[in-house]
């Protein structure tokens, strides 16, 4: 792959970073925003534990909601490390090189059109 095209997609992957990092900061301002709210006005007021177990489910659902963000993030990272180690574009099932068109479609790819589908295929997704 050509250097140029290889620093267009390194912008793609880098803006993708940053939309994914500032909406989970937006939503974590959020998180603790609402935790604030559900404080008490006063000081020295005892958390009691149902209050704490209801943050804990509300976190925990949070975090659910934005797992595939997280996990695109960690895509997005590896691909970016890919690059540095001049180990981008390259299926990491078969190891032959993703065709480029892939790769402008979805920069963070790891596998090949083919490989991809065998992985689905195993997995079974039905979503
Ligand atoms: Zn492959």
């Amino acid at each position: 792959m050509d250097q140029k095209e290889l620093k267009a997609l390194k912008n793609v992957l880098i803006r993708e970073k940053e939309r994914i990092l500032k909406s989970l900061s937006q939503l974590e301002e959020n998180t603790q925003k609402t935790s604030r709210g559900n404080t008490p006005e006063g000081a020295g007021v005892p958390t009691h534990i149902a209050e704490l177990g209801t943050d804990a489910f509300e976190k925990n659902l949070d975090l659910n909601l934005t797992s595939s963000e997280v996990d695109l993030l960690q895509m997005i990272e590896e691909s970016l490390k890919k690059i540095e180690t001049k180990k981008y574009g390259i299926c990491e099932s078969c190891g032959k090189p993703i065709p480029k068109a892939r790769l402008r479609a979805v920069p963070y790819t790891k596998y090949c059109i083919k490989c991809q589908r065998q992985q689905e295929g195993v997995k079974e997704r039905k979503d």
